[in-house]
């Protein structure tokens, strides 16, 4: 049986990351930043805008989250939403010179303020459905923006207009939708990158968007996840047939795309098993398990160890 992981060590982190971010919270007399949107067709009415291989800063304004639009017969589909308003708004400004349509429906992969918090923007200019995961509507509340992990970050300047926009629908076991003639399977992975994920499948274009129950070029963030609950996420990829899957971060979207994502979670899990055999202490296991393999991926420094702690009380708490 696996049980939610709450790992006190990861929330005092959190707790401080905010603590002394929120002393930061950006450079109040800091340039707007400029987007540089180049949408990629990764498929046949497919695009997708691809963030920065780093953590969320102010130099990037949070473009560092990969998200997609889906052309359909009368409407665009947004996978993600990417972090701000002012990010969404310059992706639609692009997106507007390969086809003029509204933005009707825009379906969320999970709650991590960078993939969703810059869904305001579509809601005041189209009213656009939006459809996520209830954990969003349970954690953020609208006018509470100064808490989320954007606000504290980036400078002012750049989450100006952001607003925390409630889902409009939430499918906890997922749905297919047929949406301007375009089949889209919206599938529930539960707890594996995040506490409740979803990708979002296209049969007829035989494209998958994982968003970060895969990552490529760098280290993911587990802080939410589960070593086992991404591992069956992955094995559900896999079974199905595409040519292209979108990861939430970085650029692969080859039939190679998810391999890293797979390598790393196989060798947490067995490297974690054998140190419990060996009875290493949670103390002692960043000194044992280390993943070397994936060294020299980026962010490393910053997610490894972390995740390797987490991982660690995963596997303690299972029989
Ligand atoms: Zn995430």
């Amino acid at each position: 049986m696996i049980k939610k992981v709450i790992n006190p060590l990861l929330i005092a982190a959190t707790a401080m990351l905010l603590t002394t971010s929120s002393f930061a919270g950006g450079d109040p007399k800091a340039q707007e930043h400029v987007f540089d949107i180049k949408p990629k067709k990764v498929a046949d009415g497919v695009y997708c805008m691809f963030g920065a291989i780093e953590m969320p800063t102010a130099d990037n304004a949070g473009f560092m989250s990969n998200s997609c639009y889906i052309k359909t017969s009368d409407s665009w589909v947004v996978w993600d939403t990417g972090a701000t308003y002012k990010f969404a708004k310059a992706v639609y400004t692009e997106m507007q010179k390969i086809a003029d349509l509204p933005v009707n429906t825009i379906i969320f992969s999970h709650e991590h303020d960078d993939h969703w918090l810059g869904s305001g923007f579509y809601k005041e200019k189209f009213g656009s459905k939006l459809i996520g995961t209830k954990i969003v509507n349970e954690r953020y509340k609208p006018g509470h923006e100064p808490e989320t992990r954007m606000f504290q970050i980036l400078n002012p300047i750049d989450v100006e207009g952001t607003k925390i926009t409630p889902m409009d629908e939430s499918y906890d076991d997922g749905k297919v939708f047929k949406l301007g003639g375009v089949t889209m399977e919206y599938i529930s992975l539960g707890q594996a990158h995040s506490e409740d994920d979803f990708m979002l499948y296209l049969p007829e274009k035989k494209v998958i968007l994982t968003a970060d129950v895969v990552m490529n070029g760098r280290i993911t963030s587990n802080r939410n996840g589960l070593v086992m609950g991404q591992l069956k996420a992955l094995d559900l990829i896999k079974s199905k047939d595409w040519n292209v899957c979108v990861p939430g971060h970085g650029f692969n979207t080859s039939k190679t795309a998810i391999d890293e994502s797979v390598k790393y979670f196989t060798q947490m899990k067995d490297q974690i098993l054998a140190a419990l055999d060996n009875d290493v202490e949670a103390t002692e296991i960043n000194e044992v398990v280390t993943l070397p393999d994936f060294k020299d991926k980026g962010l490393y420094d910053v997610l490894n160890s972390n995740n390797v702690s987490r991982s660690y009380g995963e596997f303690e708490m299972m029989d």
